[in-house]
């Protein structure tokens, strides 16, 4: 019997709002121990503050992607603000980034056109831990259960940001290692996001138009 191979699909954990002094060591320790890549979508500001979790996160074979520099809704910023801060903030990475999750995974207009400009792919999700609630690990599990397939991205937090409504990101820790397992259970392994096809989705599922019931969104 003759067995054609077939590559593993990927899947792209990602993780926003640090690098965090304490959190963010503990996610790539986990990572590491679960023989996974991830992308970070780091906040500007603690990036510069934190040089040396970015040089980890290259050295140890994740990506790194612009998040913000300000925590700040696209839908409330003028597009000179979106701009400013996208500038601002890329000025203080070092190194260059092919990737952008904007705050809340909000996009406008301007996001698009400000995007192009910098050279920049807007990257949503499509499986959401919602691990900013606090909720133990085996219940964020079963939340993203079925849309852990070929392709997904999946967005967790290695800080907090100002939606959070806990005090630190342990139960994100306690799901990398099931989350891995489970994925690889369906023959799928968890890579950068520049292994994954174009197109990627660029912005919250949960906010596919500009407008919305954005305001009273928690969602960090
Ligand atoms: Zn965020």
């Amino acid at each position: 019997m003759q067995t054609r191979y077939r590559p593993a699909a990927p899947v792209a954990l990602t993780f926003d709002d640090g690098p965090d002094p304490v959190w963010t060591p503990l996610v790539l320790d986990a990572l590491a121990s679960a023989s996974a890549s991830a992308t970070f979508f780091v906040v500007a500001p603690r990036a510069r503050r934190f040089p040396s979790l970015l040089s980890r996160m290259r050295d140890e074979g994740h990506g790194i992607g612009f998040h913000c520099t300000r925590h700040v809704r696209h839908s409330v910023a003028t597009p000179e603000e979106i701009r400013a801060d996208l500038e601002s903030g890329l000025a203080m990475l070092e190194g260059s980034t092919r990737y952008w999750r904007t705050p809340w995974g909000l996009v406008v207009p301007a996001t698009g056109k400000i995007a192009r400009e910098h050279g920049l792919s807007l990257i949503g999700w499509t499986a959401d831990t919602q691990d900013w609630r606090g909720d133990p690990a085996e219940k964020m599990l079963s939340r993203v259960e079925h849309g852990i397939s070929p392709h997904a991205i999946v967005l967790m937090h290695d800080g907090l940001g100002p939606g959070a409504t806990r005090d630190g990101c342990a139960q994100t820790l306690e799901l990398i290692g099931p989350l891995v397992a489970l994925a690889r259970s369906r023959g799928l392994e968890l890579a950068a996001l520049d292994e994954l096809p174009p197109p990627l989705p660029d912005r919250n599922p949960d906010f596919p138009a500009l407008e919305a019931g954005v305001e009273g969104s928690r969602r960090v």
